[in-house]
């Protein structure tokens, strides 16, 4: 017998057309770079990005074609959020963390057409456009900065476009987004989202025993819509209509504070450095911000420490651990108690909180040795595997990383090595890719070390993850000079300074004789990862 269900595509233009509809009077605050705040509703962002959907294809944008945003988390971004795929064109979130140059490079490889860009983020991308070309560069104006030459003005932009056009029909196979993440060997790689992932995305993270977002939510992304999407955030709040405040380029503990308290925030999610920030504030002046009682924080990006959690737990505040990736929407486990560990003793719930968590509906989770599939017996290590309903099936070509990252039998092959206990939580246990994760963003070890050994006093040299209290963790270089070379760290520093991001370039460049290798010649980072761990970053 075959099924007798209607076929009804899983788009994002049903979540937008069915916001409107419901929840036109639900509040978008988005706080300035000068700190005020800017009011608008669902229905306001509605008729705009129907405008923007509109005005991109009246300038020519056809379906599949990129457009690039360069912004802060705020309503002009929400709008483009969902304005650019409505209109069957692909968001691509361009990282303002990133170098000039990389940002360029990834502009390029995805061929962006339009770029929409704040204007307080001009003199970066004023570095990116010498190096990338766009049709059009639209500007956001946040400030009273005058209109840079050759750009056109975001409300013009708007004004240009009928919030009245019909949405075009898509499908839900259509792409919609588009995201980079740090390639592990030389350049960044892109997974490309369809509707339908995102849509079945929204639905599963907004799941009690997910992230449990409702209508009633007050949600503050501080997650950056440039990375993995806000976790699906914006998406999923749309969708089921609670009320967003947008944070802006304001990201320290005090300032959120401010806004949870001023806006009455019932969840947040941020990496461990914001929380870390937050929880310092707090600890500081416990009396000075009223919050709302049982406020949820999302941690994720990095491993939420038990410390963490302990210490926002005394200020009434319910941490909520999750994993994901890029590659997996991002969205992959989230860690809550379950009902039979209510009696168990405060210790062993706290610890199970820092764990990974299971994995959310339409995503499976393994973990894999040489050996084969690990069992689940919350000991042996293995790399974790991952399948679902929104997990990348291959980068966006040209990749190197397409014929390495997915198994023969489906699964992605994630870079994290995890335990799996018998319940199916997952806990990070080490990572087997070379990446090192600094305040949530990545820095590539391959590419600092091809760098530094492109010093000419440079004979060889190794980066690993020292790590550090405040951004999980820090680059340190282990260096070998080329004989009768001199070099000294603060040559090495300013040699790389001049091609990575400020974050990316080393907290400490040591000097060794050698660097010890595996017997297949590579460098042993295992062992400096011990011998510099307690190292004293600058
Ligand atoms: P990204 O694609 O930048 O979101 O980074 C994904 C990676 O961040 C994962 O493969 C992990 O290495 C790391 N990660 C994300 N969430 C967690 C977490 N809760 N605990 C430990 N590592 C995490």
């Amino acid at each position: 017998m075959r099924h007798t269900m209607m076929r009804y595509e899983l788009t994002l233009t049903s979540m937008f057309r069915r916001a409107a509809e419901h929840y036109s009077n639900t509040e978008i605050v988005s706080r300035k770079p000068d700190k005020s705040l800017d009011r608008r509703t669902f229905g306001d962002f509605d008729r705009r990005a129907r405008q923007l959907a509109s005005a991109l294809r009246k300038a020519g944008c056809k379906k599949g074609d990129r457009v690039a945003t360069l912004m802060w988390n705020h309503y002009a971004h929400l709008e483009a959020y969902f304005g650019i795929p409505i209109a069957g064109c692909v968001l691509h979130t361009l990282n303002l963390r990133l170098h000039p140059d990389e940002i360029a490079f990834i502009a390029t490889h995805a061929e962006d057409r339009f770029v929409i860009v704040d204007d307080v983020l001009w003199p970066l991308f004023d570095k990116v456009r010498a190096k990338a070309k766009f049709d059009k560069v639209i500007v956001l104006r946040l400030t009273s900065a005058p209109l840079p030459a050759g750009t056109i003005d975001y409300e013009d932009f708007l004004n240009s476009g009928d919030a009245s056009d019909p949405l075009p029909d898509l499908v839900e196979d259509d792409p919609m987004g588009l995201c980079y993440t740090s390639g592990t060997t030389g350049k960044p790689k892109g997974v490309c989202y369809s509707h339908r992932s995102i849509a079945l995305h929204s639905l599963g993270a907004s799941l009690s025993d997910t992230l449990g977002l409702s209508r009633r939510d007050t949600i503050l992304p501080v997650v950056p819509m440039f990375h993995a999407n806000a976790w699906g955030i914006p998406f999923a709040a749309i969708m089921i209509g609670a009320k967003m405040v947008m944070p802006g380029p304001h990201l320290d503990g005090e300032s959120l504070l401010e806004l949870f308290e001023k806006e009455k925030v019932t969840l947040a999610a941020g990496v461990p450095t914001i929380w870390l920030g937050i929880l310092q504030a707090l600890d500081k002046e416990p009396k000075r911000w009223s919050l709302t009682r049982d406020m949820r924080m999302v941690v994720g990006g990095s491993a939420a420490p038990e410390s963490v959690i302990r210490g926002l737990d005394k200020h009434g505040l319910r941490v909520i651990h999750a994993w994901g990736m890029t590659e997996t929407a991002p969205l992959g486990s989230v860690s809550h108690l379950a009902p039979h560990m209510d009696d168990w003793a405060e210790d062993d719930k706290y610890a199970h909180r820092a764990k990974q968590g299971i994995a959310s509906p339409f995503v499976e989770l393994r973990a894999v040795s040489d050996a084969g599939v690990v069992p689940r017996d919350g000991k042996s290590p293995g790399e974790l595997e991952v399948r679902g309903a929104w997990v990348a099936g291959s980068y966006v070509p040209p990749s190197d990383e397409n014929a390495t990252k997915w198994t023969q039998d489906g699964w992605f092959k994630t870079g994290d090595v995890v335990t799996i206990d018998g319940g199916g939580c997952i806990k990070i246990t080490d990572r087997t890719k070379d990446l090192i994760k600094s305040g949530g963003e990545w820095i590539s070890s391959i590419d600092l070390e091809n760098l530094i050994m492109g010093h000419p006093a440079v004979k060889e040299a190794a980066v690993v993850a020292v790590p550090h209290p405040k951004w999980d963790e820090r680059p340190l270089a282990v260096v070998v000079l080329k004989d009768g070379a001199i070099a000294s760290e603060a040559d090495l520093r300013a040699f790389v300074a001049a091609k990575v991001a400020k974050f990316q370039v080393p907290d400490a460049f040591v000097f060794e004789a050698t660097i010890p290798k595996t017997s297949a010649g590579k460098f042993l980072k295992s062992e400096l990862r011990e011998k510099y761990k307690a190292h004293k970053l600058g």
